[in-house]
Formats: C-alpha cells, structure tokens, sequence
C-alpha cells in the first residue's frame, strides 16, 4: 500500500514536472514563432530604384509599379523618368 502511494506520488510529480516543461517548451516555441512573423512581416525586402537600398516592403514607398527608400527617391526618379520621356 505504501509503495503503491509512493510511486502514485513520483509519478504524479513527474507528470505535473512533464507538464510544465512542455508548456514552458510551448510558450518559448510560440515566442520564437512570433519573431520569426515579426521579423518576416511584410519581411519581403524591395529595393529602392534610386539608390538600389535594400529595405522592408513595410518601409518603402510604391509608386508606379517601382520601390523607394524615401519620398525624396522616389521624387528623383520620377523626375528623372519625366525627363527621359
Ligand atoms: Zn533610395
């Protein structure tokens, strides 16, 4: 009876001991998920056709089918394709 209760005892300790390490496991795995879409949101990287920069679809400008780094980029070229016209 008293080993029976022992090992009720052990296994109900390592059971709640697995559970919380599977839910820490869990919570870290869906924090790291959560990174990776923060870092891939809108993560396309476009580049800028003034100045070639690289930079996150959700920081450029768009305008006429092409990507800028800045108004003032996008200023430029559409002034210098007004020109080439
Ligand atoms: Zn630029």
């Amino acid at each position: 009876m008293n080993l029976l209760l022992i090992r009720l005892i052990i296994f109900a300790v390592l059971f709640f001991a697995g559970l919380k390490l599977y839910r820490m496991y869990r919570e870290w795995k869906l924090d790291r998920e959560d990174a990776d879409q923060a870092s891939h949101q809108g993560g396309q990287m476009v580049r800028c056709a003034w100045c070639q920069v690289h930079l996150p679809e959700n920081d450029a400008l768009r305008e006429k089918g092409e990507w800028f780094c800045s108004t003032d980029h996008r200023d430029k070229y559409l002034e210098e394709r007004r020109r080439e016209d």
